[in-house]
């Protein structure tokens, strides 16, 4: 059982969880938490500060941090865990002024010190999880991550090494399992063979739960949040907008990568290895089923299962005549891409242009420089993807004819379909993608 930093974010939310894994006390949880809300982003902001300015200043800057955490205990445990709680506290804020002001000296790499700093949200929260929940009488224990989860040196987005991660999770947990405990983790942090910690990239709690589960080969994975599952499509745009009951894991990762607030591909990975079913649900209202990711999904009567949509994408048009006949061309292009560390999202071409499709533009102009090199370049900003997505789409060739004629009146530029089976995606004005969106869902949802 996985819960966000929203599910986490006050004293009410931290009650609620602990009765929710209560309910599953049953069947011998796991529990894998996130930082408290926006406690990553003012960790972050520290080492920022110390880095740059000063780092009394940074340490300063994460009080009102701290003292959420101490509210929670004063409000859900008792006298004693609040004064443990209230210990721990203290030692990790010396610990965290230690690594700030090593940060301002520069003492130690960076990269390395960023880490351990941004750790503490979880440290932290993880075990005033495990004190709310023995406080209503469940038998928890926290598990320091770090001593399980085994990565490489790739500070910021470090890798799991899954042999011994594996290994090192069943060693662990099954016997305290056994033993009737609920071990309590921290997500997103692990650590490299020689025990320097590391976190697993933005979002890694996900990751950290997908692990776990997979190791202990668990029944079910479950990721709480503060939305209920994985909707038909942004209610922000459609009221009405379902949850869906199942999607396949492929489903899934076309839905992520195109916007969607669903789980990350990668973060699921370790479960799509062993065909466990992951369950996304909704903290604030547990008694919702949510929506269950499976190997498999069945296909809808209407063919679509969810539209997810992403804005502030660029397009980017480099036409050449070089390109005629040639080979060698697209793996020129594709270096520069390489080289920047950027994304392409969608990609067309034909026979003397391709069209392609970013989200990040951090490196657009040295990007644009080196494209010239190759051919003429047009740069069109603001337009947004969207991305139909359904198991149905598998050799269904009806559903195209009725995604365009529902938006015939409405400039596409870019069309992708059928380098997955189960998505179509294009690319429309920025300005256009609510109104797209809200009749794709008429007419796919009506
Ligand atoms: N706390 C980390 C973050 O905010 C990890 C997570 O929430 O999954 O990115
Ligand atoms: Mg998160």
């Amino acid at each position: 059982m996985k819960f966000g930093g929203t599910s986490v974010q006050d004293a009410a939310a931290f009650a609620r969880v602990a009765e929710i894994v209560a309910g599953e006390r049953e069947n011998s949880p796991v529990v894998v938490t996130s930082a408290m809300a926006r406690v990553t982003d003012s960790l972050l902001a520290a080492f920022e500060t110390a880095r740059k300015d000063n780092f009394e200043t940074a340490l300063l800057s994460l009080d009102p941090n701290f003292e959420r955490h101490l509210e929670v205990s004063r409000e859900l445990t008792n006298d004693e865990q609040q004064k443990s709680f209230r210990r721990e506290l203290e030692l990790s804020k010396k610990e965290i002024g230690d690594l700030l002001e090593r940060v301002s000296r520069r003492s130690l790499p960076l990269q390395m010190l960023k880490d351990a700093i941004v750790s503490y949200g979880e440290q932290l929260s993880s075990r005033l999880l495990t004190e709310v929940c023995c406080a209503i009488n469940l038998n928890t224990r926290q598990v320091d991550a770090r001593r399980l989860i085994v990565t490489d040196e790739e500070y910021g987005a470090a890798t799991p090494v899954w042999n011994e991660t594996e290994k090192l999770v069943r060693l662990e947990l099954q016997p305290s399992i056994d033993n009737g405990e609920i071990p309590v983790l921290g997500g997103f942090i692990g650590a490299t063979y020689s025990g320097e910690t590391t976190t697993l990239g933005r979002g890694g709690s996900d990751y950290s739960a997908a692990l776990i589960g997979a190791a202990l080969r668990t029944g079910e994975i479950q990721i709480w949040t503060d939305v209920t599952g994985v909707l038909t499509c942004d209610p922000r745009i459609v009221p009405e907008a379902r949850t869906l009951k199942t999607l396949s894991y492929e489903e899934a990762a076309e839905l992520a990568y195109f916007g969607a607030k669903v789980l990350h591909p990668k973060t699921i990975q370790p479960a799509v290895d062993f065909s466990i079913p992951v369950r996304v649900c909704n903290s604030h209202k547990p008694d919702e089923r949510g929506t269950m990711i499976l190997p498999k999904s069945e296909t809808t009567r209407r063919k679509v299962k969810s539209i997810a949509h992403k804005t502030g994408i660029t397009i980017l048009r480099i036409s050449s005549a070089r390109m005629l006949g040639s080979y060698g061309f697209m793996s020129a292009l594709f270096q520069i891409f390489e080289r920047y560390r950027t994304v392409i999202d969608v990609i067309s071409t034909s026979e003397v242009s391709v069209s392609l499709t970013l989200d990040d533009t951090t490196s657009l102009d040295a990007i644009i420089k080196e494209l010239k090199r190759l051919g003429e370049v047009e740069i069109e900003t603001n337009n947004a993807v969207v991305c139909v997505v359904g198991e149905g789409l598998r050799g269904t060739s009806g559903v195209a004819s009725q995604i365009f004629s529902t938006i015939s009146d409405i400039n596409i530029s870019l069309i992708s379909h059928g380098a997955s089976s189960v998505n179509m995606t294009f690319v429309v004005k920025e300005a256009q993608v609510k109104e797209v969106i809200k009749r794709l869902h008429k007419t796919f949802f009506k």
